[in-house]
């Protein structure tokens, strides 16, 4: 068939005025967090629409997550009006985050009503986990709204307004219209100014009655807006905000530029809250308990987190892996270059927590060695390979702790850290000292500096990145990275920069100060087993004593050579045993059951530590120093 030319040109007209007349609505959405004691927040939206079915999102990929994990599950209250009249809904029968309204003729906008359940009782997790106590809440704006079908994030604009409990205070990067006192007991209100979807969404709220904003730099604007559960948790000494302000310098001056308008790091200090951290990019929202300012052995082990989460602002943020930039929440994420994304965060994570006096170099080295120990005892990289840690990432962040040593878990982060450890080895190596991985930084990451903007990436561009600081293999490097099965962890990096990984019977300071939380009991590289302070034991390692005499994840140590346990009896049993022949008996509950199990172990405690190998050059200490 033949077109003729006037039709084709009615036709262009035709799409043309089609196009023209497709711009992308403006929602308003008002969320009312006045109740947030209460843990539950209510949301309304004004969705401009035409007559017919209007089809609407929650969002499911949660950026960051990495995860369909958005929490349809607490999604309620969902009403829809037109012109007051109450409007059918039905959901997708194949997609339960999409929601389907019956428009009438005539209307052009749909009123609708939602509450988001936040978490009653405490639920770990990422930010569907617990997020709101009596104190203070942080308000993730994917958890309270919609969006139409049709359009990217980018192009959907959001005017959002926000009421908080009286007094409360809040952080948050997302641009203030202003702020009003609203209602006879003077609960803030706070008009947003129009922002995209996706700057709404990421750019969350932290709130509270106890909230205290320190700056750490100027020009471009950063600052710290950290939340607690008491006005007491806001109190660490001076040198935890100076080590702050070093951390802003030093990631600064690695990467040369930066990719943000001004940046909130968003710190929630709550027992009752789940602990984790997420990144967006002018802002974190990090959690960990009441105390993980005031406290210095909670500071220690939490050290890491926040330099992490603001790597993530270049790293992740600004330069993505293509199939993670998607469109909107609803097409799904691809997590293949998470080794990337997540890896070389990590590893530019630990060694600006060293940089910025956060950890010393000392306690820095302990925790890369307690990294590296841990993959160095992962049986599982038998059967799964790292670059499977990653495609397997939406279903490994939500996998049990049990079995986790031969299911593997999100390796992809601390393998990472020594995989990334190992290519800066070697191009300081390769370049006789004259280049680091931070000149690949300032190269992908850095100049010129710009607002929030994403460029994305493949796994070509890595390599050639790397091949533009300095001419290698990085292809046959990378490869043999992220498909070897082992044996053992790749510790090439470590043993390039002049340390090995080394056991001995003392536990290192940071070692010391995991088991004083009561997080764990090390005694992992002894007998195998991922304990906790009460006994339970969370895993055991394949290969090892424990699993060998038939222990297993699950059941719980109840006495060790016939008397009670404690860790300190356990610990005396291990040391003595170096000296007799007698085995390990260890008398275990398994689903009301009680069985005694004996190993055949005498190697005593083993704790792990870097060691200086003086036949080669220290790069680590070279990494770990301030620039
Ligand atoms: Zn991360």
């Amino acid at each position: 068939m033949k077109l003729s030319r006037v039709l084709g040109v009615v036709c262009i007209l035709l799409f043309s005025l089609l196009s023209w007349s497709a711009t992308p609505p403006t929602v308003t959405l008002f969320v009312d967090a006045t109740s947030t004691p209460r843990k539950i927040f209510h949301a309304k939206l004004k969705i401009p629409a035409s007559p017919g079915d209007l089809t609407l999102y929650y969002p499911k990929w949660i950026p960051g997550e990495h995860a369909p994990d958005g929490p349809v599950i607490d999604l309620a209250g969902l009403k829809f009006t037109a012109s007051g009249k109450t409007l059918k809904w039905r959901r997708d029968l194949l997609d339960g985050f999409t929601i389907h309204v019956d428009v009438p003729a005539g209307e052009k906008e749909v009123d609708a009503e939602l509450d988001f359940l936040s978490p009653a009782t405490f639920e770990g997790g990422f930010s569907a986990g617990s997020s709101a106590t009596d104190k203070m809440a942080v308000i993730s704006w994917n958890q309270v709204l919609l969006y139409p079908k049709g359009w990217k994030s980018d192009d959907l604009t959001y005017v959002a307004t926000l009421k908080l409990p009286p007094g409360w205070k809040y952080g948050t990067p997302l641009p203030i219209a202003s702020t009003s006192l609203t209602g006879q007991n003077g609960d803030t209100q706070i008009i947003f100014q129009p922002a995209s979807l996706t700057t709404l969404i990421d750019s969350p709220v932290i709130t509270g009655e106890f909230l205290k904003v320190i700056k750490l730099a100027d020009n471009p604007p950063v600052e710290m807006d950290v939340a607690a559960d008491s006005a007491a948790a806001l109190n660490p000494p001076q040198d935890v905000w100076d080590h702050y302000k070093n951390l802003v310098e030093q990631t600064n001056k690695l990467f040369g530029a930066h990719h943000y308008r001004d940046y909130h790091f968003l710190y929630s200090l709550s027992d009752h809250v789940a602990h984790f951290g997420l990144e967006h990019h002018e802002s974190d929202d990090s959690r960990v308990g009441e105390r993980g300012l005031v406290d210095e052995g909670e500071r220690k082990l939490e050290a890491g987190l926040l330099p992490h989460e603001y790597v993530h602002s270049w790293n992740g943020k600004y330069r993505r892996p293509a199939g993670l930039a998607t469109p909107d929440y609803e097409q799904p994420m691809q997590d293949d270059l998470l080794w990337v994304y997540e890896g070389l965060t990590n590893y530019l994570g630990t060694v600006l927590t060293a940089r910025s006096g956060l950890l010393t170099p000392e306690q820095a080295r302990d925790d890369l060695s307690m990294t590296a120990a841990a993959l160095d005892h992962t049986p599982g990289r038998e059967w799964r390979n790292l670059q499977d840690t990653a495609d397997a990432a939406p279903e490994l962040y939500f996998s049990p702790q049990a079995w986790e040593s031969w299911r593997r878990s999100t390796d992809f982060y601390d393998e990472g850290t020594l995989d990334w450890l190992w290519a800066d080895v070697i191009i300081r190596q390769q370049s006789k000292g004259k280049k680091s991985l931070d000149d690949f930084c300032q190269l992908f990451h850095g100049a010129p500096s710009t607002g929030p903007m994403v460029k994305t990436y493949t796994f070509d561009d890595v390599v050639n990145g790397l091949n533009q600081v300095v001419p290698y293999d990085w292809r046959g490097f990378w490869t043999e990275r992220l498909t070897n099965h082992g044996p053992g962890a790749p510790l090439g990096g470590i043993e390039g920069s002049g340390w090995k990984v080394v056991y001995d019977e003392s536990p290192s300071e940071m070692d010391r100060g995991g088991e004083g939380s009561g997080r764990f009991i090390d005694v992992a590289y002894s007998i195998g087993i991922d304990l906790r302070e009460d006994g339970t034991i969370t895993d055991t390692i394949e290969g090892m004593p424990a699993a060998l005499a038939g222990i297993g994840p699950g059941m719980k140590l109840i006495a060790v050579n016939r008397r009670h346990y404690s860790p300190e009896v356990l610990r005396d049993a291990l040391r003595e045993g170096k000296s007799s022949t007698a085995p390990l008996e260890l008398l275990v509950e398994n689903t009301d059951y009680f069985n005694t199990y004996k190993l055949d172990y005498h190697g005593g405690e083993r704790y792990p530590h870097l060691a200086r190998d003086e036949s080669k050059p220290d790069l680590l200490s070279e990494i770990y120093k301030a620039k």
